[in-house]
This record gives C-alpha cells, structure tokens and sequence, in this order.
C-alpha cells in the first residue's frame, strides 16, 4: 500500500521504514532493531522519545500550542533566557523560528540591515556576506546561496546576490576577498555536511580579528555544530572560546528532533552611541507565524536544561574521543583519519583503498552496507562518513555501533 508518487522525490531515500524509537535503537517495520548513529542528523540529541521530552511535549499540548506571536509568549521568554545565559553566554536577543534554512535567512537579514546602518566610505550599503567551500548553510533562496557547494544550486539560478565563497582556513584568501560591500563573515565552526571539517582555532581567531578590524558581522551557523555536539554548548566554544560572536544561527539539536531553530544577536554596542546591534532589528522588521511557538519552546526548554542538567556536553566530548581512538586503532587501510570534535564525527575513508559500486560514493556504499548490517549513519560529502550519535548514547550502544562499524569497514575489499 505504498503511496510515495505522491510525495515529491527530493530525497534519494534508503530502502526501509522507521516504526518507532527507543533511545539510540531504531526498529523499522520489518522489527529490524538498528543502532542510531544518525540521530535524524544530528537533532535527536537525547535519543529518541525521551520521556522528558514526551513529558514537555504532551504537558504543553494539553495547555496551549500555538496563539501567534501577537501576544506575549513566556515559554518564549524562558528559552530565551536559559539560551543567552546558559548557552550562548554572552548578553544578547533571540529569534525563534522553525529551521536552520530560516535561521541562517534572518542572520543574512540582520547582516545586510547592519550594512545599511554602518555603508561604506562612499555611502553605498554593505550586503556581501562571505562564506566558505564546502559549507552548508541550507535549502532556502538565501541560505542556498549562501552555501559554498554548487551542487545545491543547480539550476536555480540566479542565485540570489551578495556571496562570495573562500576555501576555508585559508586566511590569505579571505583577505583578498573582503570587499567596500562586504559586510559579515558566515562560517559553521565545523562543517557538517562537507566532510566534517573543523575550523582552525588560529583562523577562526583572525576571523574575529578582521571582523573587527573591518566593522564585519561575525556570523557562526551552529546548526549543526552547535547545542552540546561539539563538546561545548556551542561549536566555537570548543575551538576558540574567546572570540564574541555577532551573528548565530540554531536548529537541529535545540529541539531534541521538533522542528525548532533560532537566531542570536548580540547586544554589542556598534556606534559610539551605544546602540545595540539587536536594536536594529526593529518591530516589522521580521516575523515568523510558527516561529516560538508555546509547544516548541516548551519541548526545547526541556531539551536545553536536560542537556545542561546532564552536562552532555562533556559527555559528547568523552564519547567522540572514546570513537576516534577506538576506530583509529583498528588501522584499517581504508580509513584515512577520523575528523570531527565531540560527537560530531567523520570517518574519513581512502580513495580507491575498496570497491565502490558504479554510479555510488564511496560514503554511500560504506554507509548503506552499515545500514544493512543494522548501523545508521550519514554521509558528509563522498569520502566521509559521519557518526553524530544522541549526546546521551549509553556506553554499551556505542560499543555495539562501534562493533557494526568494524565488522563492515574490515570487510571492505
Ligand atoms: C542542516 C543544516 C542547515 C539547514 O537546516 P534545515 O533545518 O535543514 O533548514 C544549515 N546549516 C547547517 C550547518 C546544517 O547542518
């Protein structure tokens, strides 16, 4: 009784059926139980159905779920405060909306409203943000353009205006491409879907320091990176802790697998007035009809203190180590390094070291060979398989991932 004409066909998709989960455990409809590496890339972040997050979730619904941002919302003000405070750590203002694609939209919004507030020499507005190759910021018109990949762009030009894209960690290069138009700098402080690529801690430092230097935004998209994965409660926190970012955006793991996202901005004064970058974003300015909704800050908050509660942070930390030396140690001639900071993983695979069948990469083919062996994990650009398990895995589910992970890769002929 299959219906999927019905559905458009974006997505290239495995051949089974999740019914439900339990923790790190998947079971599809056959009863086949899998071991979650993937977390629904990377948002289940407490596993899946949390009773803690079952709890919020099913305490809200029966209260309010959604009744517009017209009105005051405190579930809105309570997560907001818990994320500047707890998370972001530095005194700034929230924007909720539904998705890392919109958070990554309103961060381009303020950046351009901040180059009209602050032209260039000659009075012209700023609107160039710069970004990296390989980075993935999403699907939308803006955040697709954005993203330093041609690959999500095809034939959807023209793309919209004002990016211009550098190799990452490449400090020259960025230089050389500031322009009197750019206005921000707009980087994931580890690449996810690129390959997993952590940013340098000395560059992500420079970074700041041009920012500075040249009145730019610095802008960190923490989609993925961000909300304890990493090893810190956000990704640069991890890399380079001293840096103050202006621009952050939020989705996957703030909203433990609700669709959630949510944008930062700083209350850094810009002029000599004191005005506060957040000041600029003025009523009118941007709107979201289901961004913040009770329901999901509800369920969010639950997330957010749970994994504040439990210090996954450090937990994720400890994990990511316990993989990189597990799967490091197996020397297999197939893996060239494992990648990655916390639990966010990449297991870098060597070119031509195994058959890949034609028309697949060899991520693909690593990755679909672990599905059937009852390992779920991910891709991240065609050599690289990444594992961004729930931050709460339990230790003995690791293992037996880990056990699945080597029975295939030693396979590998
Ligand atoms: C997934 C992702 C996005 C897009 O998020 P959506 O919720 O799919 O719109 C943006 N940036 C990064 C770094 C991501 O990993």
């Amino acid at each position: 009784m299959e219906k999927k004409q019905y559905v458009l066909g974006t997505y290239g998709r495995a051949p089974i059926t999740m019914e439900r989960g339990e923790g790190s455990y998947l079971y599809d409809t056959t009863g086949k139980r899998y071991v979650d590496f993937c977390a629904g890339i990377a948002t289940c972040c407490l596993g899946h159905c949390h009773p803690v997050v079952v709890e919020a979730l099913e305490k809200q619904a029966h209260k309010l779920m959604h009744c517009s941002n017209l009105y005051g919302i405190p579930e809105q003000e309570e997560l907001a405060e818990l994320i500047v405070r707890r998370v972001v750590g530095i005194d700034g203002q929230i924007f909720f909306c539904n998705s890392g694609a919109e958070a990554n939209d309103g961060i381009i919004k303020v950046a351009r409203r901040f180059g009209h507030r602050h032209p260039a020499m000659d009075g012209t507005p700023r609107y160039e943000v710069l970004t990296f190759n390989k980075s993935f910021h999403g699907r939308t018109l803006g955040s697709m353009a954005a993203t330093g990949q041609r690959k999500v762009q095809v034939e959807f030009d023209p793309l919209l205006t004002g990016f211009r894209y550098v190799d990452f960690n490449d400090m020259e290069a960025l230089r050389a491409t500031v322009s009197k138009e750019t206005c921000g700098i707009m980087l994931e402080a580890v690449q996810g879907e690129g390959g997993v690529n952590p940013v340098e801690p000395e560059f992500l430092r420079e970074v700041a320091e041009l920012c500075q230097e040249k009145d730019l935004l610095l802008m960190l998209d923490e989609v993925q990176c961000g909300f304890a994965r990493c090893g810190a409660m956000m990704g640069w926190q991890a890399i380079c802790p001293d840096i103050q970012p202006d621009l952050i955006s939020c989705a996957k793991g703030i909203g433990g697998g609700f669709p959630m996202g949510c944008f930062w901005v700083s209350n850094r004064s810009i002029d000599d007035s004191g005005t506060p970058l957040s000041s600029i974003m003025t009523p009118g300015s941007h709107g979201s009809t289901f961004g913040g909704t009770p329901l999901a800050c509800a369920v969010s908050h639950a997330v957010v203190n749970e994994m504040l509660r439990l210090d996954l942070a450090a937990r994720a930390k400890k994990s990511g180590e316990h993989i990189k030396r597990t799967v490091k140690g197996w020397r297999f001639p197939c893996v060239e390094t494992v990648r990655g900071l916390g639990l966010l993983r990449g297991v870098a695979l060597k070119p031509g070291s195994f058959a890949v069948p034609e028309g697949k990469t060899p991520a693909a083919h690593v990755n679909d060979l672990c599905r059937e062996a009852g390992l779920l994990a991910c891709p991240a650009g065609p050599d690289t398989l990444r594992l961004i398990p729930a931050l709460n895995i339990p230790e003995e589910v690791l293992d037996e991932g880990l056990g699945i992970l080597r029975a295939v890769l030693g396979s590998l002929v």
